[in-house]
């Protein structure tokens, strides 16, 4: 027979938007169910490894660029037929807009709005935010992090969850299952315990807060394609999400969001067994693909604001991997070892034909592409490796834009760079409160979505916003679902 447990709330998941939303709920009166797949010394997904930056300008107010990045990469081409209803008061949205595929600009507000609220919040639990130095030269937006990061917010909710009476934490538990009565109404969750032993949870609020699908090689080949194959979780914690929150909520006629064919990448070292070991100072030398031909613009713009999109060129290069080729010149950089957080040491030769061979290109054609870069370079008066200099070379496809100089001195070095999936795009559709809703625009009753499991970006990943939307939603869905909502 399937053990069944009675809650009040029931939480998928304990990263940043699961604790989030166990924790208000809790503090809104509630009984919850905390359910997490991975053992307790592991938990907090994804949220345990990040340095969890803020896409905030202070405490109190989130970057000036904050709702119109959130907004432009919400949505790819927006059918203005479609969104002209968007002036309207929600209520008076017609379903299909409700529903679209694309981020909400309410949501989009909402976060905006309650991210200072949300840190507070956070605060109270004795976390502090601070400005802390990042793998960036410079960059382009403003941040701030919980001192200690992810991993800090994780203990300082996990502290008062532990303590409460109200909060019961099941580990080794992975949800698999939507429960519902006869009027639609989510009214639980069918989930298996160590041994693969059904459980039945049950509580009149479901918080999906389960990450996404970038631990789920048969869901990324689905949707992102075969080259996907080449990624990997930039930490062990994303290897805990396997994407059953959304499937589970399509399932039942939840709307997608998110750009499902779609993930945020980060530019790693494969040879590491470190998290997030990123190799960002390509943007000062060039890319090379295993066949030793440049393939992409390496600085189109501030590093922080393009290399996702270089990592995702990168995956779809052969075998999904690229070199980062740099002279002495590198040298030149105050403070370039930042970018690079791989502990691996470079490859490294003398010539450049030496360094081809330990590379396994064929030297000629390493020594072409260099050629007829270096060839393109400009006089490298004016390089300034702290802003977009506009050091670009001339007449050659792809053309570099920033920081262009040319590659001459040895000793030559080396570092491979795969594309790692931090997390993916697609996901469920949310309102401003978090609520899930179905395909014709209506409320899916009792069921939420916080974190990853929202889908929000399309295009360009904002960065610094995925800790902040999980907080915030996960917040947002626990006091809705304890009855607290606004
Ligand atoms: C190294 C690294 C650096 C990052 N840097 C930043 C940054 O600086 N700023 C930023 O905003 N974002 C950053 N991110 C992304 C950000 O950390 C995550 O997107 C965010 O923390 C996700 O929070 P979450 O609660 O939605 O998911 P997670 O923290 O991943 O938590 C999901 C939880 O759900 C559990 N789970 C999954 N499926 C099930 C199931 N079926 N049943 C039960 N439990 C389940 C998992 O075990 C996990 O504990 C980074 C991520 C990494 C890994």
């Amino acid at each position: 027979m399937t053990t069944q447990h009675e809650f009040d709330v029931i939480v998928v998941g304990c990263g940043i938007a699961g604790m989030s939303a166990a924790v208000s709920a809790e503090q809104a009166g509630a009984r919850v169910a905390v359910l997490e797949r991975s053992v307790a010394e592991e938990r907090g997904g994804n949220t345990r490894y990040t340095e969890s930056l803020w896409r905030m300008k202070s405490e109190d107010e989130v970057s000036d660029d904050f709702e119109d990045k959130l907004g432009a990469n919400g949505v790819l081409h927006p059918d203005p037929e479609l969104i002209k209803d968007a002036v309207l008061d929600y209520d008076n949205w017609p379903g299909l807009l409700k529903a679209a595929g694309m981020a909400d600009p309410n949501l989009v507000a909402a976060l905006a709005d309650n991210a200072p609220k949300v840190l507070k919040w956070l605060k109270s639990f004795g976390v502090k935010f601070d400005e802390i130095p990042t793998y960036f030269l410079s960059q382009s937006t403003t941040r701030i992090a919980p001192v200690g990061g992810g991993l800090a917010l994780i203990e300082a909710l996990g502290a008062h969850a532990d303590a409460s009476d109200n909060i019961t934490f099941f580990y080794e538990t992975t949800a698999n299952e939507l429960l519902r009565n006869d009027r639609g109404e989510v009214i639980g969750i069918g989930a298996r315990e160590a041994g693969n032993r059904p459980v039945n949870f049950i509580g009149r609020g479901v918080v999906l807060g389960c990450g996404g699908f970038e631990g789920n090689q048969e869901m990324l080949a689905h949707y992102i394609g075969p080259q996907s194959a080449y990624t990997r979780p930039v930490a062990r914690g994303g290897y805990y999400n396997r994407g059953e929150g959304v499937r589970m909520a399509l399932d039942i006629g939840a709307a997608p969001c998110g750009n499902f064919g779609s993930f945020h990448a980060q530019p790693v070292d494969p040879r590491s067994e470190d998290w997030e070991p990123v190799v960002l100072n390509y943007a000062l030398g060039i890319l090379v693909n295993e066949n030793g031909e440049r393939f992409t613009d390496e600085a189109p713009a501030m590093t922080d604001a393009v290399y996702e999109v270089i990592s995702r060129r990168i995956m779809m290069e052969p075998h999904g991997l690229a070199w980062s080729i740099h002279d002495a010149t590198l040298d030149d950089v105050d403070n370039w070892p930042v970018t690079v957080r791989s502990r691996i040491a470079p490859v490294e030769a003398d010539t450049l034909d030496e360094l081809a061979a330990k590379l396994d290109i064929i030297p000629e054609v390493l020594a072409e592409t260099v050629d007829s870069y270096n060839n393109a370079c400009p006089h490298p008066d004016g390089f300034d490796p702290l802003k977009t200099d506009g050091l670009a070379t001339s007449g050659i496809k792809p053309r570099k834009s920033n920081w262009a100089r040319t590659i001459e001195r040895g000793p030559f070095r080396a570092w491979p760079i795969v594309a790692a999936n931090c997390f993916t795009f697609g996901g469920l559709k949310v309102n401003a409160h978090s609520r899930v809703v179905n395909t014709a625009g209506d409320e899916i009753p009792g069921l939420y979505a916080a974190g990853e499991t929202v889908g929000l970006y399309y295009d360009v990943y904002p960065g610094a916003t995925s800790v902040l939307r999980g907080a915030v939603t996960g917040r947002l869905a626990g006091l809705d679902a304890a009855g607290l909502g606004n």
